[in-house]
């Protein structure tokens, strides 16, 4: 049941936040909904689930269309966006939470009418496996997107190794922390970077934490649905 579901889901957001002494309000749960069909993120935005994240662009594309009267939804694009679908959804989304190429950014430039809220994706954990600009590479890398007046740099995602105990997934989300703060201490323009986009179902709590401010949930909201 999603509403059941929901109700653990905002229970642990809120046990982690007050833990830490963080303000719920503070963290904006983001539902991945790439495994269900629109009518259970219909059934999302009814219990006011209104932040969506797709990870396909064609099936985000279907699933946008097929929940066209509802125009209160956000709409998240979490995955690898290859440069040639750029055109097709990047005027169709409110977020993009995995920037981690110039090329990229130069696509988005190109084709983007209105700016576009992008979160820097970063490999923190090194894992070969993963995308992302590494650490190292990362303040260049926002150097590098000056130019380009249709990206906002709003903050940085990651994501921890999968099955990774809590105290690697608090290294790791720290770490992004770290990297966050020293872009925003920097007062760029076209990077506020105020925000983190950072934990998913197994390892939300951590993020919480550590100061994730849109945490990406999907399993756990859908599980049954
Ligand atoms: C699938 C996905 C999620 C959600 O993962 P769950 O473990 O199902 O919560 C979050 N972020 C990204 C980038 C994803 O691809």
């Amino acid at each position: 049941m999603i509403a059941e579901n929901l109700r653990e889901v905002r229970q642990e957001i809120q046990e982690s936040c007050a833990l830490v002494g963080r303000d719920e309000k503070s963290v904006r749960l983001v539902a991945v909904t790439k495994t269900v069909s629109s009518q259970v993120m219909r059934q999302l935005t009814e219990l006011k689930v209104l932040d969506l994240a797709e990870n396909r662009a064609d099936v985000f594309l279907d699933k946008k269309q097929e929940l066209a009267d509802i125009d209160t939804i956000c709409w998240h694009f979490i995955g690898n966006l290859q440069r040639r679908k750029v055109k097709l959804i990047i005027n169709e989304i409110d977020y993009f939470h995995a920037l981690d190429n110039l090329s990229l950014a130069a696509e988005i430039q190109k084709r983007a009418e209105h700016v576009i809220k992008c979160f820097v994706e970063v490999n923190v954990s090194g894992e070969t496996s993963k995308h992302g600009v590494t650490p190292a590479e990362l303040s260049e890398f926002i150097l590098a997107l000056a130019p380009y007046d249709k990206i906002q740099v709003v903050g940085l995602m990651t994501m921890a190794p999968f099955g990774a105990t809590v105290s690697v997934q608090r290294d790791i989300f720290g770490r992004l922390r770290q990297l966050q703060q020293e872009i925003e201490a920097a007062n760029l323009v076209y990077a506020p970077c105020h925000e983190l986009s950072m934990g998913m179902s197994n390892d939300f709590q951590a993020a919480i934490y550590e100061g994730a401010t849109f945490i990406r949930v999907g399993t756990a909201l859908v599980k049954d649905a």
